[in-house]
């Protein structure tokens, strides 16, 4: 199984690092990818605790935004670390995700809707991306609902009254930065619309032409039509096709492995990095 798609406490996961590559090893996953949003905090423990049997694909979820205002994720795998742009364009998403709290925050609070910043830091690992699902844990802590899914349904969905989005590169930006960094980039749950607006058919021709390198097919969040008419077009564009669980620990439904790539896609995905970059152990 090969899973390109994985959270852990380093954004909005409950999973440490290494309780994530237990878990992955101990669910016979052959090919994991850690992809924290905004985030490679969780790299160095990850390889710290990984063992022969799996191999480990560092990357992140990077958030990003549409000249018109669409929300898009965008995968990063298999880049290199060092690369001093794309990290300072991380650092500015992670650090703009906290004045963008407190704007949520004040929303709510002039809504009569009693949380404060204190109380969703604590729900916040150190040095972790800060995001809407540690607001929905300080909420569940106080009791206002029961789990991520119902804070979100009832008052953190992108068209809430309450939204905020936050600084982030265009796709086309983070498809070059990812590219300038040597990895590979995906495109996560395009048609996700649960979620908000998503971006047109369309649009992919243009990430392509920015460099992108596959589409992120097999998701929980597609319908069989979404997925038949992703598998088009990433045939049309030539560009490879992937599958993966989104996992976030106990954070959402999610299990290890419930999506996986199929393993020509990640050999020719992998092939697209400028250097071997895949994590293993003997
Ligand atoms: P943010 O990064 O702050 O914009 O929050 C978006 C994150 O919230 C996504 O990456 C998901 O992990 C999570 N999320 C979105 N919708 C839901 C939902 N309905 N239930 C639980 N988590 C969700
Ligand atoms: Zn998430
Ligand atoms: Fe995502
Ligand atoms: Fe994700």
């Amino acid at each position: 199984m090969i899973d390109l798609h994985t959270h852990t406490n380093i954004s909005d996961g409950t999973d440490t690092p290494v309780q994530l590559i237990n878990k992955a090893l101990a669910s016979g996953i052959k090919v994991l990818a850690l992809t924290d949003h905004d985030s490679i905090a969780g790299w160095d423990e990850a390889e710290l605790h990984l063992r022969p049997g799996m191999d480990l694909v560092l990357g992140a979820e990077i958030s990003c935004q549409t000249e018109d205002g669409i929300s898009v994720h965008m995968l990063g795998l298999l880049f290199d670390p060092s690369h001093q742009e794309l990290q300072d364009v991380l650092a500015q998403t992670r650090e703009n995700r906290h004045s963008r709290m407190s704007k949520i925050i004040g929303r709510m609070n002039s809504a009569g809707i009693e949380i404060s910043m204190e109380e969703v830091l604590l729900q916040l690992s150190e040095g972790a991306t800060l995001g809407r699902p540690h607001l929905a844990d300080a909420m569940i802590a106080k009791g206002l609902a029961n789990s991520r899914e119902e804070i979100f349904e009832k008052w953190l969905h992108n068209n809430s009254p309450y939204y905020v989005a936050h600084y982030s590169p265009t796709p086309e930006v983070a498809i070059a930065l990812i590219k300038a960094a040597g990895g590979v980039s995906v495109i996560a749950h395009p048609m996700a619309s649960l979620r908000g607006r998503t971006v047109s058919v369309e649009s992919f021709s243009s990430y392509v032409e920015a460099g992108l390198d596959g589409i992120e097919v097999f998701h929980r969040d597609h319908t069989a039509d979404q997925k038949n008419l992703l598998k088009g077009i990433a045939a049309d564009l030539n560009v490879l096709r992937t599958g993966s669980s989104d996992y976030h620990g106990t954070g959402k439904l999610n299990e290890l492995g419930e999506n996986t790539t199929e393993r020509d896609q990640w050999e020719a995905l992998e092939s697209k990095a400028n250097s071997r970059r895949i994590v293993r152990k003997n």
